[in-house]
């Protein structure tokens, strides 16, 4: 079976590495091969606890008006125990049962069954099949990129609804959220559980599978690189996209209508975080070819971290602001309002200028004009599983030239402007910037790990010439 010798592979190549005295050959960039104690650990506390989280947040709200400490300070004065928690959380309904499968059912037919019709009419939008990146074992995807048809005929259809159609209420979301948490978690352990079989019995590309040997590590970070059922539902991108992000402003659609209903008024602060949000999810959807470039498609294996992370902690985590705002509906002063905005179309701005010059970068091979200049950049090679060798280049010019991830810092002032739309009366719509900053601080060091086992010593002539990762001059 193919992947039982690609396990036996694994065993010889972990051999030969150790013989050589490296971690990391030439072919072997990607996901680790071997799980250090600190990995495991992380592994096993977000396995036991990530689900945790997302309860505890959510429950707050329900229950404690959004305060975070409030639970923990009444279970450790005893004032309540954790069964009267559990006892006052709604349970899964049929009703979110259905509303959920419907939602994911509807996501997959518009993801299988309607090829891209928006590149057509849209210019400048890149749509239809694309290709993905070269993966390590040296194979490049056809994906077909539809998710900004997908987007808008779901968007449309809710507005449909909600005003003049009246099939069912715009709070549903809202109305339904712990039991839809339910659902979710369903599906993001069933998605996850069988990648992890599928990777052993059958996988997609078995080249592009990594087993470690450790149960945990697997599941968690996944075995199969691009796990697909067929030739066409690849499960990293429709289950990022479709479930998590078309999800993400349909959430944000119904916070405000519930804001409505209680108070009759949607205020400037859920307006500016829909819009803000908004801003952040269409540009994903404009962009889904780029995303193919991103270090999710080309690096990430498909596990737990994924696959749960896709259906569960990206709609119920990433939300929070809108769900604050439902129980504190905050009106900001103009000046304070105005500053959000600000500071959230900046943050974009940057966020969007840095992605698009490594875009234009690398689609052009360094043909084209970065801030009225021919780029400058670093010649790099690495070499595939398979010893062919291949070259790349990494820009020094636009914004490439002030930090190694620029466009981290961009996506870190949205993500704060996001959350001081809420106001300053509770820590927990703080809670994306913290966890956004953890992410993308973990993910620039995990980044650069892997380009350096990539590129050897061209990455240490580029990080020469671009010292600093996220603020020049600090760090
Ligand atoms: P990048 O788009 O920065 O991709 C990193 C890769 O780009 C590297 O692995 C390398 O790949 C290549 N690269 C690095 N430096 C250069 C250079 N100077 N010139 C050309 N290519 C280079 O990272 P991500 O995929 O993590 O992020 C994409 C965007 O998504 C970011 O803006 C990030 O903020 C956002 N994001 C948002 C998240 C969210 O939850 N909201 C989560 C994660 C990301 P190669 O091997 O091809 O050389």
């Amino acid at each position: 079976m193919a992947a039982h010798q690609e396990r036996k592979l694994a065993e010889e190549r972990k051999h030969q590495n150790m013989q050589n005295g490296t971690k990391a050959s030439q072919g072997q960039w990607g996901r680790a091969w071997e799980v250090d104690w600190f990995s495991l650990a992380s592994i096993l506390f977000l396995l036991m606890f990530a689900p945790l989280i997302v309860y505890y947040f959510v429950m707050s709200c329900a229950q404690y008006q959004c305060s975070l400490t409030a639970p923990l300070l009444d279970l450790l004065t005893g004032n309540k125990h954790l069964s009267d928690i559990w006892n006052r959380t709604p349970m899964l309904t049929f009703q979110a049962a259905g509303i959920y499968s419907l939602w994911v059912t509807f996501q997959v037919i518009l993801y299988m069954s309607i090829p891209d019709f928006c590149h057509k009419f849209l210019p400048g939008y890149v749509g239809g099949v694309q290709e993905g990146a070269v993966t390590p074992a040296g194979v490049v995807n056809k994906y077909e990129i539809n998710g900004l048809q997908a987007w808008i005929i779901t968007h449309v259809l809710w507005f449909a609804n909600a005003s003049f159609l009246h099939f069912f209420s715009p709070t549903i979301i809202f109305d339904n959220w712990i039991p839809l948490l339910w659902c979710a978690n369903i599906l993001g352990y069933a998605v996850s559980t069988f990648a992890m079989i599928k990777g052993y019995l059958f996988p997609t590309n078995a080249k592009d599978c990594k087993f470690t040997g450790n149960f945990f590590y697997d599941y968690m970070m996944g075995i199969e690189f691009n796990p697909r059922i067929g030739k066409w539902f690849d499960f990293k991108l429709f289950f990022n996209g479709r479930p998590g992000i078309v999800a993400w402003t349909l959430i944000n659609l119904s916070f405000a209508a519930k804001q409505q209903e209680l108070y009759g008024e949607v205020t400037n602060s859920m307006i500016l975080v829909n819009v803000l949000q908004g801003i952040y999810v269409l540009d994903f959807f404009w962009n889904e070819a780029w995303y193919l470039k991103t270090i999710d498609i080309c690096h990430d294996h498909f596990g737990w971290y994924l696959g749960w992370g896709d259906c569960v902690w990206l709609p119920y985590l990433y939300t929070l602001q809108g769900l604050y705002l439902v129980y504190h509906p905050v009106q900001l002063c103009t000046a304070h309002a105005l500053g959000v905005l600000l500071l959230g179309l900046l943050g974009y701005y940057i966020f969007r200028a840095t992605n698009h010059q490594k875009d234009l970068f690398r689609r052009t091979d360094g043909n084209c004009r970065i801030w009225g200049r021919r780029p400058e950049y670093i010649e790099c090679s690495y070499t595939s599983v398979d010893g062919t060798k291949y070259y790349s280049k990494l820009t020094t010019s636009g914004f490439w030239g002030w930090a190694r991830h620029f466009n981290y810092t961009g996506d870190l002032m949205g993500s704060l402007a996001y959350c001081l739309a809420c106001g300053f009366g509770h820590i927990l719509p703080y809670f994306y910037i913290i966890y956004m900053s953890i992410l993308l601080i973990h993910r620039c060091l995990r980044d650069e790990h892997r380009c350096s086992s990539k590129y050897g010593k061209d990455w240490k002539r580029y990080t020469a010439a671009v010292p600093y990762r996220l603020l020049p001059g600090i760090f």
